[in-house]
């Protein structure tokens, strides 16, 4: 199977590429309670700069005729490292002051998918998802035995501690104490994940999700970023999504796979589809947060229903978008 895929990628690349094949590429840091009155200017430019040279490097390499799914890991890898964001270094605590992170990466020609929940101590969980893709012959890996997955092959480790910062300490200190008096935390604590969708100058669609999850989250609990269906899909088909957003919702809607059914099945664009989802099912369900997608033609869809969502894109007619608030286009 994985044999035949691979020849067909072979064969087709050349043809694409002759014919113009469009390349595109977006990227989310999260969704959530982002709003200009509570950022100061310093922290916006921060973001800003970095989306905007994520998503500029991404689009080069996506240029220069680099594998869909290398471009993913690299730009999402690029985002763990970052205390900026909740993936990786940066991840949020957990109700006993851990670090639980899920990570899934799925290619849209092959509709091959690899997932892990809940490990601790690799750095990278998204080069790990990809491991259990490709060199395993199963879909989702969890903890300990991810862990051992990743000691196998030699993929690299790091102390627990790595992933701490003094912000989301601070934030769990604060989601305790509003636990405990009994006030419903704020929807920030929820948000913050990391996710890239791409189209390849072969044609190809790819879709990766990195997250440490929800601050204060318990008992193993897994959210949709390691769900395929839910968080992160892609089918050559229609189009490849990562999401980010309150996950019990994401996967008892399978958002991601919901949007791409939408485009093949009800022949809707991407964008409606898209809209439909979040805008419309997830909002009357009570579900917050957003997506970024791209299309086999390579158009390019950012839809959120939170304030905001660090986002960027280029679509597939080259056009570059870059955004933190809901206000902006
Ligand atoms: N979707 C993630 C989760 O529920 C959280 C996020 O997007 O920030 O674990």
């Amino acid at each position: 199977m994985r044999f035949f895929g691979g020849l067909l990628l072979c064969l087709f690349p050349v043809w694409a590429v002759a014919a113009g094949q469009p390349v595109a590429i977006a990227l989310h840091g999260g969704a959530g309670t982002i709003e200009r009155d509570r950022m100061s200017a310093e922290v916006e430019a921060e973001y800003r700069s970095f989306l905007d040279k994520a998503i500029s490097d991404g689009y080069q390499q996506l240029q220069a005729g680099e594998e869909g799914l290398d471009v993913v890991v690299a730009i999402i890898q690029r985002m763990e490292d970052s205390p900026l964001f909740n993936a990786g270094k940066g991840a949020v605590y957990t109700w006993e002051g851990q670090h639980e992170l899920d990570a899934s990466i799925m290619h849209g020609a092959l509709m091959d998918a690899g997932a892990v929940a809940g490990v601790t101590t690799v750095q990278s969980p998204i080069a790990l998802a990809r491991a259990v893709m490709e060199q395993s012959p199963h879909v989702m890996l969890a903890s300990r035995g991810a862990e051992q997955f990743a000691a196998e092959l030699g993929i690299p480790e790091v102390s627990a501690d790595y992933f701490s910062t003094e912000r989301r300490k601070r934030a769990l200190e604060s989601y305790k104490a509003r636990k405990q008096a009994g006030v419903e935390p704020e929807v920030d604590y929820k948000f913050g994940t990391v996710g890239v969708v791409v189209l390849d100058s072969k044609g190809n669609l790819a879709a990766g999700t990195s997250t440490g999850g929800m601050t204060g989250k318990r008992w193993g609990r897994i959210g949709d970023a390691p769900v395929i269906g839910a968080g992160t899909y892609a089918d050559n088909r229609s189009c490849a999504v990562s999401a980010t957003g309150h996950g019990e919702y994401f996967i008892r809607h399978t958002v991601a796979r919901d949007i791409c059914a939408r485009m093949q099945f009800a022949g809707q664009s991407l964008q409606d589809a898209a809209e439909s989802v979040i805008m419309d099912e997830l909002m009357a369900a009570g579900g917050d947060g957003g997506i970024v997608a791209v299309d086999a033609d390579g158009h390019v869809s950012m839809v959120f229903n939170t304030p905001g969502m660090y986002r960027a894109s280029v679509s597939g007619s080259g056009e570059k978008r870059i955004g933190i608030f809901g206000d902006e286009p």
